[in-house]
């Protein structure tokens, strides 16, 4: 659930991305052109911005690269609607910052699916301080490394990524399939064993932290939300 706000100047198509993403449980603000749209962003609080490319009055490029450059909204995330896969490859890898884009006409289940990809990574991002202090565990994000007891363990990138994904949502129960798509991505060619063969390795290395991830049977992982609790 989040707030959306859509700025696309083809009505059709902004009502039914309006009643898709609410059907979904998302709250959406609509706006039919780039200026409208820039003021909506910086004066509601929005999650995420669906952004059309070819806008009336300034273009989505502009609206893209305003958005990045105020402070206001420059964390906020944005998804480029576009009729041309080609320029806007470019655009979005290296001019604005956009973190995706969906090709017209696309289906609304891709765009609801990235979505939410978009949203599970700017939460943790906005939330992720650069040392993790947990009990007998401590991670340092930025430099890669993780101790136990202060002595450092060595993770595989993959296990890195594991660990701070289930940190970041602690005592939030994640499933076999979501972290797939977070730590593998998710066009990764794995199953849902991997997860779990991943997951006692990096139990093992953690030796005595190894007990803050929790199995929920039937279910995935989960972070402990305090040290003091032993597994489930
Ligand atoms: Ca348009």
């Amino acid at each position: 659930m989040a707030r959306i706000l859509i700025i696309e100047d083809e009505l059709d198509l902004q009502k039914v991305l309006a009643f898709n993403l609410r059907q979904a449980g998302h709250e959406v603000l609509s706006a039919a052109g780039g200026r409208e749209g820039l003021v909506l962003a910086s004066e509601r609080s929005v999650d995420l911005v669906l952004l059309d490319l070819m806008l009336p009055d300034i273009g989505g490029t502009e609206v893209c690269r305003t958005l990045k450059r105020e402070p206001k909204t420059n964390q906020l995330p944005v998804i480029m609607l576009t009729a041309k896969a080609e320029e806007v490859d470019r655009i979005v890898g290296f001019e604005l910052g956009a973190e995706d884009y969906v090709v017209k006409p696309f289906s609304v289940r891709e765009l609801l699916l990235r979505i939410d990809v978009v949203l599970r990574r700017s939460r943790t991002n906005a939330t992720s301080p650069a040392t993790v202090s947990f009990g007998r565990l401590r991670v340092d994000r930025e430099a890669h490394r993780a101790f136990v007891d202060d002595r450092e363990t060595e993770l595989t990138a993959i296990e890195f990524k594991l660990l701070l994904t289930l940190y970041d949502r602690q005592n939030r129960v994640q499933s076999r399939a979501s972290l797939l798509d977070d730590v593998w991505g998710v066009d990764a060619n794995v199953t849902t064993r991997t997860v779990d063969t991943h997951v006692k390795r990096l139990r093992e290395k953690l030796g005595p932290a190894g007990d803050y991830i929790e199995t929920v049977r039937g279910v995935g992982y989960r972070f402990a939300d305090s040290p003091g609790e032993g597994p489930a």
